[in-house]
Protein backbone atom coordinates (compact mmCIF):
# COMPACT_ATOMS: atom_id res chain seq x y z
CA UNK A 1 0.00 0.00 0.00
CA UNK A 2 2.82 2.53 0.92
CA UNK A 3 4.29 1.67 -2.67
CA UNK A 4 1.25 2.71 -4.29
CA UNK A 5 1.12 6.09 -2.79
CA UNK A 6 4.03 6.68 -4.10
CA UNK A 7 2.99 5.26 -7.25
CA UNK A 8 -0.56 7.36 -7.14
CA UNK A 9 1.23 10.81 -8.13
CA UNK A 10 2.95 9.11 -10.92
CA UNK A 11 -0.16 7.90 -12.04
CA UNK A 12 -1.80 11.19 -11.86
CA UNK A 13 1.09 13.33 -13.51
CA UNK A 14 1.19 10.35 -16.62
CA UNK A 15 -2.80 10.40 -17.04
CA UNK A 16 -2.34 14.45 -17.55
CA UNK A 17 0.53 14.25 -20.18
CA UNK A 18 -1.37 11.13 -22.10
CA UNK A 19 -4.76 13.75 -22.48
CA UNK A 20 -2.44 16.57 -23.19
CA UNK A 21 -0.63 14.68 -25.99
CA UNK A 22 -3.81 13.61 -27.27
CA UNK A 23 -5.44 16.89 -26.97
CA UNK A 24 -2.76 18.50 -29.24
CA UNK A 25 -2.48 15.24 -31.36
CA UNK A 26 -6.23 16.15 -32.33
CA UNK A 27 -7.50 12.54 -31.03
CA UNK A 28 -10.43 14.13 -29.16
CA UNK A 29 -12.07 10.34 -28.55
CA UNK A 30 -9.18 9.22 -26.51
CA UNK A 31 -10.09 11.17 -23.29
CA UNK A 32 -13.15 11.83 -22.08
CA UNK A 33 -13.59 13.74 -18.46
CA UNK A 34 -16.16 12.35 -16.65
CA UNK A 35 -14.90 9.26 -17.64
CA UNK A 36 -11.57 9.18 -16.35
CA UNK A 37 -12.83 10.69 -12.99
CA UNK A 38 -15.37 7.59 -13.05
CA UNK A 39 -12.15 5.41 -13.58
CA UNK A 40 -10.28 7.17 -11.13
CA UNK A 41 -13.05 6.96 -8.33
CA UNK A 42 -12.87 2.85 -9.17
CA UNK A 43 -9.07 2.98 -8.68
CA UNK A 44 -9.67 5.26 -5.16
CA UNK A 45 -12.35 2.32 -4.19
CA UNK A 46 -10.14 -0.45 -5.44
CA UNK A 47 -8.14 0.61 -2.67
CA UNK A 48 -10.16 1.98 0.29
CA UNK A 49 -12.76 -1.13 -0.27
CA UNK A 50 -10.56 -3.48 -2.00
CA UNK A 51 -7.80 -3.05 0.94
CA UNK A 52 -9.88 -5.08 3.24
CA UNK A 53 -10.31 -7.82 0.62
CA UNK A 54 -6.64 -7.87 -0.34
CA UNK A 55 -6.02 -8.58 3.64
CA UNK A 56 -7.48 -11.80 3.24
CA UNK A 57 -5.58 -12.91 0.05
CA UNK A 58 -2.68 -12.10 2.46
CA UNK A 59 -3.55 -13.86 5.25
CA UNK A 60 -4.96 -17.06 3.24
CA UNK A 61 -1.68 -17.00 1.18
CA UNK A 62 0.35 -16.80 4.59
CA UNK A 63 -1.29 -19.43 6.26
CA UNK A 64 -1.19 -21.68 3.27
CA UNK A 65 2.66 -21.06 2.74
CA UNK A 66 3.44 -21.91 6.42
CA UNK A 67 1.09 -25.02 6.63
CA UNK A 68 2.22 -26.82 3.07
CA UNK A 69 4.76 -25.29 1.20
CA UNK A 70 7.27 -27.75 0.10
CA UNK A 71 10.44 -26.04 -0.75
CA UNK A 72 12.68 -23.06 0.22
CA UNK A 73 13.05 -20.34 -1.66
CA UNK A 74 16.08 -18.31 -1.36
CA UNK A 75 15.55 -14.46 -1.50
CA UNK A 76 19.30 -13.75 -2.42
CA UNK A 77 18.87 -15.62 -5.82
CA UNK A 78 18.13 -13.51 -8.81
CA UNK A 79 16.80 -17.19 -10.45
CA UNK A 80 13.66 -17.27 -7.92
CA UNK A 81 12.71 -13.75 -8.52
CA UNK A 82 12.61 -14.56 -11.90
CA UNK A 83 10.90 -17.46 -11.12
CA UNK A 84 8.53 -16.20 -8.69
CA UNK A 85 7.01 -13.34 -11.65
CA UNK A 86 6.97 -16.06 -13.97
CA UNK A 87 4.43 -18.16 -11.91
CA UNK A 88 2.54 -15.27 -10.74
CA UNK A 89 1.82 -14.38 -14.31
CA UNK A 90 1.00 -17.62 -15.28
CA UNK A 91 -1.76 -17.25 -12.43
CA UNK A 92 -2.65 -13.95 -13.32
CA UNK A 93 -3.54 -15.47 -17.02
CA UNK A 94 -5.79 -18.15 -15.31
CA UNK A 95 -7.37 -16.09 -13.10
CA UNK A 96 -8.16 -13.23 -15.78
CA UNK A 97 -9.27 -16.27 -18.10
CA UNK A 98 -11.85 -17.56 -15.69
CA UNK A 99 -12.90 -14.09 -14.80
CA UNK A 100 -13.96 -13.51 -18.54
CA UNK A 101 -15.61 -16.75 -18.60
CA UNK A 102 -16.98 -17.58 -14.98
CA UNK A 103 -20.09 -15.18 -13.74
CA UNK A 104 -19.16 -14.77 -10.16
CA UNK A 105 -15.74 -13.92 -11.69
CA UNK A 106 -16.85 -11.51 -13.84
CA UNK A 107 -19.00 -9.67 -11.69
CA UNK A 108 -16.09 -8.77 -10.22
CA UNK A 109 -13.90 -8.60 -12.93
CA UNK A 110 -16.24 -6.47 -15.11
CA UNK A 111 -15.53 -3.23 -13.56
CA UNK A 112 -12.15 -3.21 -15.36
CA UNK A 113 -13.70 -3.36 -18.82
CA UNK A 114 -17.15 -0.91 -18.19
CA UNK A 115 -15.11 2.24 -19.66
CA UNK A 116 -16.01 2.69 -23.19
CA UNK A 117 -12.36 4.49 -23.48
CA UNK A 118 -9.20 3.73 -23.58
CA UNK A 119 -6.47 5.25 -21.65
CA UNK A 120 -4.19 5.16 -18.51
CA UNK A 121 -6.97 6.50 -16.79
CA UNK A 122 -8.43 2.91 -17.69
CA UNK A 123 -6.06 1.23 -16.03
CA UNK A 124 -7.25 2.08 -12.98
CA UNK A 125 -10.26 1.44 -12.87
CA UNK A 126 -10.05 -1.77 -11.00
CA UNK A 127 -12.67 -3.75 -9.16
CA UNK A 128 -12.77 -3.41 -5.32
CA UNK A 129 -13.41 -7.12 -4.51
CA UNK A 130 -10.49 -8.67 -7.02
CA UNK A 131 -9.13 -10.06 -4.12
CA UNK A 132 -11.53 -11.98 -2.51
CA UNK A 133 -11.02 -14.22 -5.92
CA UNK A 134 -7.30 -13.64 -6.55
CA UNK A 135 -6.26 -15.82 -4.15
CA UNK A 136 -7.75 -19.14 -4.87
CA UNK A 137 -5.16 -18.78 -8.37
CA UNK A 138 -2.08 -17.85 -6.03
CA UNK A 139 -2.26 -20.85 -3.62
CA UNK A 140 -0.45 -23.38 -5.87
CA UNK A 141 2.79 -20.41 -5.19
CA UNK A 142 2.31 -20.78 -1.70
CA UNK A 143 2.60 -24.39 -1.71
CA UNK A 144 5.65 -23.67 -3.87
CA UNK A 145 6.99 -22.11 -1.68
CA UNK A 146 7.36 -18.70 -2.76
CA UNK A 147 7.77 -16.65 0.35
CA UNK A 148 4.59 -14.35 0.98
CA UNK A 149 6.89 -11.03 0.87
CA UNK A 150 8.18 -12.09 -3.09
CA UNK A 151 4.81 -13.09 -3.70
CA UNK A 152 3.48 -9.38 -2.90
CA UNK A 153 6.79 -7.86 -4.64
CA UNK A 154 6.21 -9.95 -7.53
CA UNK A 155 2.61 -9.10 -7.63
CA UNK A 156 2.81 -5.50 -7.13
CA UNK A 157 5.30 -5.80 -10.42
CA UNK A 158 2.65 -7.61 -12.26
CA UNK A 159 -0.15 -4.98 -11.75
CA UNK A 160 2.18 -1.93 -12.38
CA UNK A 161 3.62 -3.12 -15.40
CA UNK A 162 -0.20 -3.53 -16.79
CA UNK A 163 -0.48 0.44 -16.47
CA UNK A 164 1.02 1.37 -19.70
CA UNK A 165 -0.39 -0.25 -22.01
CA UNK A 166 -3.76 1.07 -21.18
CA UNK A 167 -3.19 3.50 -23.60
CA UNK A 168 -4.00 4.25 -27.56
CA UNK A 169 -1.31 6.62 -28.30
CA UNK A 170 1.28 3.46 -28.47
CA UNK A 171 1.13 1.57 -31.58
CA UNK A 172 2.09 -1.33 -32.59
CA UNK A 173 5.67 -2.31 -31.38
CA UNK A 174 6.96 -5.26 -33.71
CA UNK A 175 7.51 -8.22 -32.25
CA UNK A 176 7.33 -7.31 -28.76
CA UNK A 177 3.81 -7.68 -29.69
CA UNK A 178 3.86 -11.23 -29.62
CA UNK A 179 5.90 -11.71 -26.79
CA UNK A 180 4.72 -9.14 -23.90
CA UNK A 181 1.73 -7.51 -23.07
CA UNK A 182 1.40 -4.47 -25.13
CA UNK A 183 -0.75 -0.88 -25.73
CA UNK A 184 -1.66 -3.32 -29.21
CA UNK A 185 -2.67 -6.42 -28.17
CA UNK A 186 -4.32 -5.13 -24.63
CA UNK A 187 -6.62 -2.73 -26.77
CA UNK A 188 -7.79 -6.12 -28.45
CA UNK A 189 -8.78 -7.57 -25.01
CA UNK A 190 -10.94 -4.76 -24.27
CA UNK A 191 -12.65 -4.48 -27.13
CA UNK A 192 -16.72 -5.70 -28.31
CA UNK A 193 -15.58 -6.67 -31.77
CA UNK A 194 -16.48 -10.12 -32.00
CA UNK A 195 -12.75 -10.94 -33.22
CA UNK A 196 -11.73 -9.05 -30.09
CA UNK A 197 -14.23 -11.70 -27.13
CA UNK A 198 -11.90 -13.62 -24.91
CA UNK A 199 -8.65 -12.83 -26.00
CA UNK A 200 -5.40 -12.00 -24.60
CA UNK A 201 -5.54 -12.14 -20.84
CA UNK A 202 -1.57 -11.88 -20.13
CA UNK A 203 -0.67 -9.97 -17.36
CA UNK A 204 3.69 -9.04 -18.47
CA UNK A 205 3.70 -11.93 -20.89
CA UNK A 206 1.18 -12.27 -23.82
CA UNK A 207 3.45 -15.58 -24.53
CA UNK A 208 0.37 -17.41 -22.54
CA UNK A 209 -1.85 -16.71 -24.79
CA UNK A 210 -0.20 -18.18 -27.39
CA UNK A 211 0.39 -21.11 -25.87
CA UNK A 212 -3.07 -21.80 -24.56
CA UNK A 213 -4.59 -20.81 -27.77
CA UNK A 214 -6.10 -17.12 -26.54
CA UNK A 215 -4.09 -14.81 -28.42
CA UNK A 216 -5.04 -12.96 -31.47
CA UNK A 217 -3.43 -9.93 -33.26
CA UNK A 218 -4.89 -6.42 -33.44
CA UNK A 219 -6.55 -5.83 -36.96
CA UNK A 220 -5.30 -2.42 -39.01
CA UNK A 221 -8.53 -2.37 -41.04
CA UNK A 222 -11.66 -2.74 -38.27
CA UNK A 223 -11.51 0.28 -35.25
CA UNK A 224 -12.13 -0.85 -31.72
CA UNK A 225 -15.19 -0.09 -29.94
CA UNK A 226 -13.93 -0.57 -26.31
CA UNK A 227 -16.48 -1.74 -23.61
CA UNK A 228 -18.78 -4.15 -22.35
CA UNK A 229 -21.77 -5.90 -24.76
CA UNK A 230 -23.72 -5.13 -21.80
CA UNK A 231 -23.08 -1.12 -20.78
CA UNK A 232 -22.91 0.00 -17.47
CA UNK A 233 -24.29 3.10 -18.41
CA UNK A 234 -23.58 4.81 -15.40
CA UNK A 235 -20.93 6.66 -13.74
CA UNK A 236 -21.31 5.23 -10.05
CA UNK A 237 -18.13 3.12 -9.21
CA UNK A 238 -19.86 1.81 -6.46
CA UNK A 239 -23.36 0.08 -8.61
CA UNK A 240 -20.27 -1.14 -11.56
CA UNK A 241 -19.36 -3.29 -8.72
CA UNK A 242 -22.32 -4.64 -7.85
CA UNK A 243 -24.29 -4.64 -11.02
CA UNK A 244 -23.90 -7.94 -12.32
CA UNK A 245 -24.20 -9.27 -9.29
CA UNK A 246 -27.54 -7.85 -9.01
CA UNK A 247 -28.65 -9.57 -12.23
CA UNK A 248 -27.24 -13.17 -11.22
CA UNK A 249 -29.34 -12.57 -7.86
CA UNK A 250 -32.03 -11.81 -10.44
CA UNK A 251 -31.14 -15.35 -12.86
CA UNK A 252 -30.83 -17.34 -9.61
CA UNK A 253 -34.19 -16.62 -8.34
CA UNK A 254 -35.50 -17.15 -12.05
CA UNK A 255 -33.44 -20.52 -12.20
CA UNK A 256 -35.09 -24.10 -11.45
CA UNK A 257 -33.36 -26.06 -9.27
CA UNK A 258 -30.27 -26.31 -7.15
CA UNK A 259 -27.70 -27.20 -10.49
CA UNK A 260 -29.94 -24.38 -12.59
CA UNK A 261 -28.95 -21.63 -9.63
CA UNK A 262 -25.51 -23.07 -9.14
CA UNK A 263 -24.91 -22.39 -12.72
CA UNK A 264 -26.14 -19.25 -12.89
CA UNK A 265 -22.89 -18.48 -10.78
CA UNK A 266 -20.30 -21.14 -11.37
CA UNK A 267 -21.36 -22.06 -15.34
CA UNK A 268 -19.20 -21.50 -18.44
CA UNK A 269 -20.59 -17.54 -19.40
CA UNK A 270 -22.30 -17.72 -23.23
CA UNK A 271 -20.96 -16.43 -26.11
CA UNK A 272 -22.25 -13.22 -27.47
CA UNK A 273 -24.07 -12.69 -30.32
CA UNK A 274 -22.36 -11.33 -33.07
CA UNK A 275 -22.29 -7.34 -33.11
CA UNK A 276 -21.08 -4.43 -35.89
CA UNK A 277 -18.86 -2.64 -33.95
CA UNK A 278 -19.48 0.66 -36.16
CA UNK A 279 -23.15 1.06 -34.11
CA UNK A 280 -21.77 0.94 -30.80
CA UNK A 281 -22.71 4.38 -29.09
CA UNK A 282 -20.68 5.86 -26.62
CA UNK A 283 -22.67 6.08 -22.98
CA UNK A 284 -22.69 9.74 -22.55
CA UNK A 285 -24.94 12.07 -19.78
CA UNK A 286 -23.80 15.33 -21.15
CA UNK A 287 -22.07 16.14 -18.41
CA UNK A 288 -21.60 19.94 -18.82
CA UNK A 289 -18.21 20.98 -18.80
CA UNK A 290 -18.41 23.17 -15.55
CA UNK A 291 -20.10 20.19 -13.36
CA UNK A 292 -17.17 17.94 -14.77
CA UNK A 293 -14.61 20.53 -13.48
CA UNK A 294 -16.51 20.42 -9.98
CA UNK A 295 -15.87 16.80 -10.43
CA UNK A 296 -12.14 16.89 -11.15
CA UNK A 297 -11.92 19.30 -7.94
CA UNK A 298 -13.78 16.97 -5.59
CA UNK A 299 -11.81 13.59 -6.88
CA UNK A 300 -8.80 15.59 -6.20
CA UNK A 301 -9.85 15.98 -2.82
CA UNK A 302 -11.12 12.74 -2.04
CA UNK A 303 -7.59 11.35 -3.49
CA UNK A 304 -5.47 13.40 -0.57
CA UNK A 305 -8.21 11.44 1.48
CA UNK A 306 -7.40 8.18 -0.04
CA UNK A 307 -3.75 9.01 0.34
CA UNK A 308 -3.95 9.93 4.52
CA UNK A 309 -6.03 6.63 4.25
CA UNK A 310 -3.33 4.51 3.00
CA UNK A 311 -0.99 6.14 4.98
CA UNK A 312 -2.79 5.38 8.21
CA UNK A 313 -4.37 2.10 7.33
CA UNK A 314 -2.32 -0.14 8.92
CA UNK A 315 -2.23 1.68 12.23
CA UNK A 316 -5.88 2.63 12.21
CA UNK A 317 -7.83 0.41 14.60
CA UNK A 318 -11.04 -1.49 12.27
CA UNK A 319 -13.69 0.24 13.46
CA UNK A 320 -11.85 3.79 11.91
CA UNK A 321 -10.60 2.70 8.62
CA UNK A 322 -13.80 0.97 7.78
CA UNK A 323 -15.62 4.52 8.88
CA UNK A 324 -13.08 6.22 6.81
CA UNK A 325 -13.36 3.96 3.67
CA UNK A 326 -16.93 4.66 3.82
CA UNK A 327 -16.72 8.63 3.91
CA UNK A 328 -14.64 7.66 0.64
CA UNK A 329 -16.96 5.89 -1.03
CA UNK A 330 -20.02 7.92 -0.27
CA UNK A 331 -17.74 10.85 -1.58
CA UNK A 332 -17.11 8.46 -4.82
CA UNK A 333 -20.26 7.73 -5.43
CA UNK A 334 -22.06 11.43 -4.66
CA UNK A 335 -19.43 12.57 -7.15
CA UNK A 336 -20.42 10.42 -10.11
CA UNK A 337 -23.81 11.08 -9.62
CA UNK A 338 -23.25 15.09 -10.01
CA UNK A 339 -21.08 13.98 -13.11
CA UNK A 340 -24.12 11.94 -13.89
CA UNK A 341 -26.82 15.40 -13.92
CA UNK A 342 -28.69 13.22 -10.97
CA UNK A 343 -31.15 15.75 -8.69
CA UNK A 344 -30.87 12.94 -5.78
CA UNK A 345 -26.99 13.26 -6.16
CA UNK A 346 -26.82 16.94 -5.96
CA UNK A 347 -29.14 16.95 -2.35
CA UNK A 348 -26.67 14.24 -1.44
CA UNK A 349 -23.69 15.75 -2.31
CA UNK A 350 -24.68 19.02 -0.45
CA UNK A 351 -25.63 16.76 2.66
CA UNK A 352 -21.83 15.46 2.40
CA UNK A 353 -20.24 19.01 2.09
CA UNK A 354 -22.50 20.03 5.32
CA UNK A 355 -20.83 16.83 6.83
CA UNK A 356 -17.49 17.34 6.35
CA UNK A 357 -17.89 20.77 7.19
CA UNK A 358 -19.43 19.86 10.69
CA UNK A 359 -16.82 16.93 11.06
CA UNK A 360 -14.23 19.88 10.62
CA UNK A 361 -15.67 22.02 13.43
CA UNK A 362 -16.59 19.51 16.06
CA UNK A 363 -14.22 16.01 15.91
CA UNK A 364 -11.05 16.49 17.90
CA UNK A 365 -9.16 15.12 15.23
CA UNK A 366 -9.23 14.36 11.11
CA UNK A 367 -8.80 10.19 10.98
CA UNK A 368 -5.67 11.12 13.57
CA UNK A 369 -4.48 13.83 11.82
CA UNK A 370 -4.58 17.00 14.07
CA UNK A 371 -6.82 19.62 13.40
CA UNK A 372 -5.40 23.21 14.12
CA UNK A 373 -8.32 25.86 14.03
CA UNK A 374 -6.71 27.32 10.91
CA UNK A 375 -7.20 23.84 9.37
CA UNK A 376 -10.96 23.91 10.80
CA UNK A 377 -11.61 27.34 9.11
CA UNK A 378 -10.42 26.24 5.72
CA UNK A 379 -12.23 22.85 5.48
CA UNK A 380 -15.52 24.57 6.31
CA UNK A 381 -15.32 27.62 4.66
CA UNK A 382 -14.02 25.10 1.12
CA UNK A 383 -17.09 23.03 1.94
CA UNK A 384 -19.32 26.17 1.70
CA UNK A 385 -17.65 27.30 -1.15
CA UNK A 386 -18.23 23.92 -2.82
CA UNK A 387 -21.68 23.87 -1.77
CA UNK A 388 -22.28 27.61 -3.27
CA UNK A 389 -20.60 26.19 -6.44
CA UNK A 390 -22.78 23.44 -6.39
CA UNK A 391 -25.80 25.12 -6.09
CA UNK A 392 -24.99 27.39 -8.83
CA UNK A 393 -24.37 24.10 -11.39
CA UNK A 394 -27.84 22.99 -10.17
CA UNK A 395 -29.39 26.42 -11.46
CA UNK A 396 -27.60 26.04 -14.98
CA UNK A 397 -28.75 22.52 -15.40
CA UNK A 398 -32.34 23.12 -13.94
CA UNK A 399 -34.07 20.21 -16.15
CA UNK A 400 -31.10 18.27 -15.00
CA UNK A 401 -32.52 14.39 -15.84
CA UNK A 402 -33.17 12.01 -12.47
CA UNK A 403 -30.29 9.26 -13.54
CA UNK A 404 -30.18 5.87 -11.10
ZN1 LIG B 1 -10.19 -8.65 -18.65
ZN1 LIG C 1 -6.90 -3.73 -19.04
Amino acid sequence: MKILMFAIPVFMVTILVEAAIAWRMGRRGVYDVPDAITSLHHGVLSQAIGGFAKLVDVALYVAVYEAFHLFEWSRDSVLAWVAALLLYDFSHYWYHRFSHEIPVLWGSHVVHHSSEYFNLSTALRQPATAALFTWIFHLPMAVLGVPPVMYLIVGLVDLLYQYWVHTELVGRLGVLDRILVTPSNHRVHHGQNDYCIDRNYGGIFVLWDRMFGTFVDERDGEKIAYGIRKPLRSLNPLWSNLQVYADLIRQTRAARGLAGKLAVWFGRMQAPEPMDPSVVRRYDPETPSSVAAYGAVQYTLTMVMLLHFLSGFEAFPVQVSVTYSIVILVSCVTIGGVLEGSRIAFAAETVRLGALALASMTLPDWFGLPLPTAARAVVTAGALAAAIWLLALRRERPSAPAAA
